[in-house]
């Protein structure tokens, strides 16, 4: 087994403004973190900027275009919480460049998964417009790559940051190549996320949607992992797994309001470590979007490194839901049966 990292200091000039949560902090507190000494090892991949062309398999090009402009511009405000610093738009290529090449380590295996720890995040991003603190869409880029570019026919993307990832889910709608399966708190926002949306034409059945009230805990994304995306991706058969990783689930994160703790994410890390045993060979790739509590986040980054490394838990997490859960993913079951041996 070995474990890829995408880490580099560029990503950290990107900067939206005193006081913004998505803030260079971020990764400088999972550097330290990191670099404070780890009992297991892990592959530097380096980081590159993607080109124009890759990112237009996601992005239309005035979007591109447009967002070129901000370079070496003090501030831009993209959208009511997305703005731009003079090497925001630099920091963004790089994001998703280093999104690909972390892909690009993965798929050499088997055997081999990695981590992207890269900002700006990517999974609100959509074709032409900045959203929700992302400028392009690092998830979305790297699946078109390996789609395009490497030959993949299909890929498994999970994304359990709290937001529903609505770039993502817009960009494949209609792909049967592709499946999106999100967990993420609802109503809330980007609002997009409802159960009945569930991909159009050939794309039906390949978007997955699990939306759930605050405060879900370990037990109940553990027991959604089990039963909905793990029957879900042994039907599907991935040939990779992609996974849009927030951290802004944790506990004591200011803006989430879930409930998830350092051994609930080390509990779903390794459950994807499994299902992509199963299915691909182990080929996985987490890629960071939120997370804003900056200490509980590095440590729960570091923690799920360990589980992509190997190690497993003395602690096993019960995966058990309550009555409210039951009731919130029943009509996720009931309409996905059509589709997956649910
Ligand atoms: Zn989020």
């Amino acid at each position: 087994m070995s474990t890829g990292i995408v880490r580099d200091p560029r990503f950290n000039d990107h900067f939206m403004g005193p006081g913004h949560v998505e803030c260079p902090e971020r990764l400088e507190a999972i550097a330290d973190i990191l670099d404070a000494g780890l009992d297991f090892s892990l592959d530097r991949i380096e980081a590159r900027p993607a080109s124009s062309d890759e990112i237009a398999y996601i992005h239309a090009p005035e979007y591109i275009d447009f967002l070129s402009h901000t370079r070496g511009r003090a501030h831009v405000q993209l959208d009511p919480d997305t703005a731009t610093s003079s090497l925001s738009f630099d920091a963004a290529l790089l994001a998703a460049g280093g999104t690909i090449e972390a892909a690009d380590f993965v798929l050499a295996g088997p055997g081999r998964n990695a981590f992207a720890l890269v900002r700006p995040p990517g999974h609100h991003a959509e074709r032409g417009q900045a959203k929700g603190f992302c400028l392009f869409n690092n998830v979305a880029i790297a699946a078109e790559h390996l789609v395009r570019k490497r030959g993949v026919r299909r890929i498994l993307i999970a994304d359990w940051d709290v937001h529903h990832g609505n770039g993502t889910q817009n960009a494949f709608y209609s792909r049967n190549d592709i499946l999106f399966f999100s967990t993420h708190r609802f109503p809330f926002y980007p609002g997009s996320g409802r159960w009945d949306e569930i991909g159009a034409g050939e794309g039906r059945g390949y978007t997955v949607n699990v939306p759930l009230s605050a405060g879900k805990t370990d037990g109940d994304y553990l027991f959604i992992y089990r039963n909905i995306l793990g029957p879900i991706a042994r039907a599907f058969e991935p040939e990779f797994i992609l996974v849009s990783a927030g951290f802004d689930i944790f506990a004591g994160d200011p803006l989430g309001g879930m409930n998830v703790s350092l051994e609930g994410f080390a509990g779903l890390a390794s459950e994807l470590v499994t299902v992509a045993e199963d299915s691909c060979g182990g080929r996985l790739l987490l890629v960071l979007e939120g997370g804003y509590h900056i200490e509980g986040q590095a440590l729960a980054v570091k923690d799920v490194l360990r589980r992509l490394a190997g190690a497993r838990s003395a602690l096993e997490i019960r995966a058990d839901i309550s009555i409210t859960t039951h009731k919130e993913i029943s009509p996720v079951i009931d309409i996905q049966r059509r589709f997956w041996p649910l």
